[in-house]
């Protein structure tokens, strides 16, 4: 259980980050859900929270790309809940193209919200879980970061970059009682993924399905409460990168 604890959800308001604020909320945590722009979703998210779980939740309107406003998001969070101990990363987006047409602002936007982003939630949630002596890292990351993707250059370095992040993290704090761990999704149903009915690459995962939101919510659910484990990277993808 998470009674006591409260949680940040980077993209908390659609897909996979609803889903783990939803499962976390059902283990009794409060949450605080960042969304960039979908506030009607981030509002149905934090009402679910407290209507089903009867948690405390609110949603901050946050570009995690932004070092500043991620530093005031997590200013306003500890007045809001006094402190955090779990950080789920999970905002990100895709701009998907070859790499011989793919354009400079395209590489560095994907690389600004799902690696930079991140980075900053980690550096401004860092004094907090030193403070207490605790803290839960998680980062969303991609078997695409595993395994590459053509068409996916910028994506797929960024989610490996997430990875390194990830081990390099979980060293450096592991003395301090910190953990930091990765999930590495494989095709999962949501927005980002759209209609996928006609994608050869369906044919080629072993369960032969595409994966929900709460399948990663439910590894989210062990690594938030598998207090021996760190600087692991857990595949959820139907087998697909083994
Ligand atoms: P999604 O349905 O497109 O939702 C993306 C979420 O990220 C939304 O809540 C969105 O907020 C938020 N977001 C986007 N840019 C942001 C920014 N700059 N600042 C703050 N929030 C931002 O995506 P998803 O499929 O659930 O994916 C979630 C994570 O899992 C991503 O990191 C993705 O790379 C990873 N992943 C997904 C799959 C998959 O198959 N779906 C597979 C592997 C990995 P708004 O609602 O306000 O737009």
């Amino acid at each position: 259980m998470l009674t006591g604890k409260t949680a940040i959800v980077t993209g908390g308001s659609r897909g996979i980050g609803r889903a783990i604020a939803c499962k976390f909320a059902s283990m009794g945590a409060s949450l605080a859900i960042l969304y960039a722009g979908n506030e009607e979703a981030a509002r149905e998210v934090t009402d679910l929270c407290r209507q089903n779980y009867g948690t405390e939740a609110r949603a901050y309107r946050c570009d995690v790309s932004d070092f500043e406003a991620v530093k005031e998001t997590v200013e306003q969070i500890k007045t809001d809940f006094r402190t955090v101990h779990i950080l789920v990363n999970n905002a990100g987006i895709t701009r998907d193209g070859l790499v011989l047409r793919m354009k400079e602002e395209d590489f560095d936007r994907v690389l600004d919200t799902n690696l930079k982003g991140a980075f900053h939630l980690i550096r401004h949630c860092a004094g907090l879980f030193l403070r207490n002596r605790e803290g839960c890292i998680i980062n969303i990351a991609s078997v695409t970061g595993l395994m590459g993707n053509a068409g996916q250059c910028n994506y797929a370095a960024s989610k490996a970059g997430l990875i390194g992040l990830t081990k390099s993290v979980a060293r450096e704090l592991a003395p301090r009682g910190i953990r930091c761990n990765a999930i590495a999704p494989g095709f999962i149903a949501t927005d980002m993924t759209g209609d996928q009915k006609e994608n050869p690459l369906l044919g080629q995962i072993p369960l032969g399905k595409m994966g929900s939101p709460e399948d990663v919510a439910h590894a989210a659910a062990y690594l938030a409460t598998a207090k021996y484990v760190t600087g692991d990277v857990i595949r959820v993808d139907g087998g697909i990168a083994m």
